[in-house]
């Protein structure tokens, strides 16, 4: 039987022009995004600007990680102790962490099979848990009606930040991910579409709120020097109100990133091959379901993800997943009943309020899910495919 031999987790090389420039910066030894001359714009200040310009939007912040990019962007809206805030139930553990770090409460919402937030279940919490803001998390890349969620918004006075570290180069009716509402947020961490270890970005359009946002990342007084930020007299309040959080990316990951923006165009175009050649091999797998792509969305196909029937039991699911595992395809089940690896699900997020969710509890049971790193071609996302139909055929025999 065919093994397949490649690693999920194996990113492709950062380019040799990001090398330079990254050597270049640790060569003059001033790695603090203020550590520069008069005059001079730094590597951070250079991926501020040119990230701005890439999603469209006015300000741009640079941070350590996305979950930085969320917690701040919360505590800039104003979000506090005691505050509820909606989010998905399907989701990564630091969107919820995020929340609870701010002192607020998650309120998760249903998660249809169609891996998007169920939004008749996002208006009732809205209404209901008398919500301030909803952090959308597009997990995965899967973008729910944008309309729709900016109107439910609308309706019950709900801030909206988006988690778009799936979503980053991906559009809803030509439109950036991550310009619908008043933040979106993105991570640069070696999983995500850009590769800088760790990293975060936020983008947002309100000039007050990215002042304050920048102060919380710990700008002192040097929020001049930023590439993407409000002028000078959008800080007179911000400056004394805001604590300093110490968030700041450095000018090493910033070198790393820069060319990382000018060649996504061309890196979503191959996520996309791999994710077609995968699609085309699942669609033929009896049993099997993928999520539909709406004609609306611009994905990044830098997963995927696909759903077995309802009568696979767990002891199932477990056979299968070794089956696979035994010839070299990895994947992730969101069925567990104890968080694994990077995965985890709402029933593990202790810290925040439990409740039964049923209609997602179905879904993850029976959801499974694959990266599809660059170093992967479209003849090995089908032979993945082959793979995962025969083992299906042989986990529905001993089944
Ligand atoms: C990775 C991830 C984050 C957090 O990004 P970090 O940079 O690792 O903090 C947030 N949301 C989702 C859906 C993620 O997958």
């Amino acid at each position: 039987m065919e093994r397949f031999g490649k690693s999920f987790t194996q990113q492709e090389p950062i380019s040799e022009a990001g090398i330079t420039r990254a050597v270049e910066v640790l060569r003059s030894g001033r790695l603090h995004r203020y550590n520069v001359d008069p005059g001079e714009t730094g590597s951070v200040a250079a991926l501020e600007r040119a990230f701005a310009d890439y999603i469209g939007q006015p300000y741009c912040l640079a941070v350590t990680s996305g979950g930085q990019a969320m917690q701040i962007a919360l505590r800039a809206a104003g979000i506090g102790p005691g505050d509820r805030v909606l989010t998905n139930a399907f989701t990564l553990a630091p969107v919820p962490g995020a929340i609870a770090l701010v002192g607020a409460v998650p309120v998760l919402v249903e998660t249809t099979d169609q891996l998007r937030p169920d939004l008749a279940d996002l208006e009732s919490k809205a209404y209901g848990a008398g919500a301030k803001a909803l952090l959308l998390s597009n997990m995965r890349g899967h973008l729910p009606d944008m309309a729709a969620v900016t109107a439910i918004c609308a309706r019950h006075d709900l801030i909206l930040i988006e988690d778009c570290a799936h979503t980053m180069g991906a559009t809803w009716k030509g439109r950036s991910s991550g310009t619908f509402g008043l933040a979106g947020c993105f991570s640069t961490q070696t999983y995500k579409h850009m590769n800088s270890g760790e990293g975060g970005l936020l983008v947002a359009s309100d000039a007050g709120f990215m002042a304050r946002a920048t102060m919380l990342s710990g700008s002192y007084m040097m929020y001049a020097r930023h590439g993407a930020g409000p002028a000078d007299a959008d800080f007179d309040s911000a400056k004394y109100q805001m604590p300093n959080g110490s968030a700041r990316m450095d000018a090493v990951r910033a070198a790393i990133l820069l060319d990382q923006i000018a060649s996504m165009p061309d890196r979503i175009k191959r996520w996309n091959a791999l994710y077609q050649a995968a699609a085309v091999g699942f669609a033929t797998i009896p049993g099997v379901t993928l999520p539909r792509r709406p004609q609306e969305e611009g994905f990044v196909g830098s997963s995927i993800q696909f759903l077995v029937g309802p009568d696979w039991t767990p002891g199932r699911c477990r056979a299968f997943i070794a089956a696979c595992a035994a010839r070299g395809v990895e994947l992730k089940w969101f069925g567990a009943a104890a968080p694994h690896g990077f995965t985890s699900r709402f029933d593990h997020w202790r810290f925040a309020p439990q409740a039964p969710l049923p209609r997602t509890s179905a879904v993850l049971a029976r959801l499974f899910d694959m990266r599809l790193p660059l170093t992967f071609t479209p003849a090995d996302c089908t032979l993945i495919a082959q793979i995962i139909a025969e083992e299906t055929a042989h986990a529905t025999e001993a089944a």
